[in-house]
């Protein structure tokens, strides 16, 4: 399986970090790629560069007030005086029904969920590095290769089409989903990160085309709180084609493959052309959020009951934070899903 990655992903270097209202070091960390590519390169997967595709794929799926804010918010920020190194927003709109504000704070507060995805000079040109591997893997994939694993990072899955947030700018997952709707009529989402992948449930919320499922920690007290509840099931011509599979705190490899067998079934149903899958690694129980505890050896099964799907997979990195244990555990998926 080809795996693919550009170097100008590791540029974006984010610092601040809000936790129950403490400061912290971001997690998501430059290193965390080194660690990934030897855990690719240890599960025998190449290294390609992706080719720049432009601003087309991200437009497809994010909005263009959106793409235009992170172009020029860095630059925009450094202009207001006493403005923080980072663009960090303090002020959000509680609901999103009054006005788009003309400045960069307002702005910042409209487009960016949280305090967890800070925005440097480096941010933007990473984010497109990370979305543009998304869619040389899907390339790969059109082209008839069974699979491919994107090395997306920044991640993707907690940006909607309009906010960035829990360190996501760009939904790489969703990118790569819209790309494989070119030839598949119908393409599945299935989202096995830590975390709810929020984003994606939102910019596919309301279309019947792509059927998004996640597994994740019980969000009642755990990010992303106000989404992934199992009663969220799609809304218009979506509903019926969102399901969350909320799981306790702490749950390990046998709870996880049981909530899998329900996604799987899911996804049969559904009859789709393609797959993606959007691979946290932070479901892992040492990594440091802890939320649940998925071992090395449950990353290799996970993948495997994925595999025996039989459909072209896109395989897109989302979260999974420094620990000695990562890069083992992306080999113990590729491995798992090329066996
Ligand atoms: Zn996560």
């Amino acid at each position: 399986m080809k795996t693919f990655y550009a170097e100008e992903q590791k540029r974006h270097d984010p610092k601040a970090f809000l936790s129950m209202g403490a400061q912290k070091p971001n997690p998501e960390q430059p290193e965390r790629v080194e660690r990934l590519l030897l855990g690719a390169r240890a599960a025998g997967s190449a290294i390609h560069r992706p080719a720049n595709y432009g601003l087309g794929p991200i437009a497809a799926v994010h909005t263009p007030e959106y793409i235009e804010f992170l172009t020029h918010i860095f630059e925009r920020w450094q202009r207001m005086e006493g403005a923080s190194a980072e663009v960090i927003p303090n002020i959000h709109p509680f609901a999103r029904n009054g006005s788009y504000p003309a400045g960069a704070a307002g702005q910042a507060g409209y487009h960016m969920a949280d305090t967890a995805c800070p925005i440097s000079a480096e941010t933007f040109d990473s984010a497109c590095w990370s979305a543009w591997s998304a869619v040389a893997a899907t390339e790969a994939v059109l082209s008839g290769e069974p699979a491919a694993y994107a090395l997306c990072r920044p991640p993707g899955h907690h940006a909607f089409a309009d906010v960035a947030g829990g360190f996501c700018f760009f939904n790489n997952s969703a990118i790569a989903a819209q790309r494989l709707r070119a030839t598949a009529s119908r393409v599945a989402i299935l989202d096995v990160d830590l975390h709810h992948g929020n984003g994606t449930q939102g910019i596919f919320y309301a279309r019947s085309d792509v059927l998004t499922v996640s597994l994740h920690a019980d969000p009642s007290r755990f990010y992303p709180f106000f989404w992934g509840h199992a009663d969220e099931r799609g809304e218009g011509a979506g509903l019926g084609y969102n399901y969350n599979l909320p799981l306790p705190r702490k749950s390990g490899d046998a709870e996880f493959l049981e909530a899998l067998d329900h996604a799987i079934s899911r996804i049969q149903a559904f009859a789709p052309d393609a797959l993606v899958v959007a691979l946290g690694l932070d479901a892992f129980e040492g990594d440091p959020f802890g939320g649940l505890s998925v071992t090395t050896p449950g990353f290799s099964l996970i993948a495997q009951a994925i595999a025996r799907l039989g459909l072209p997979t896109v395989i897109v990195q989302e979260g999974g934070y420094l620990c000695d244990a990562l890069g083992d555990n992306l080999t113990a998926f590729l491995t798992g899903f090329a066996s």
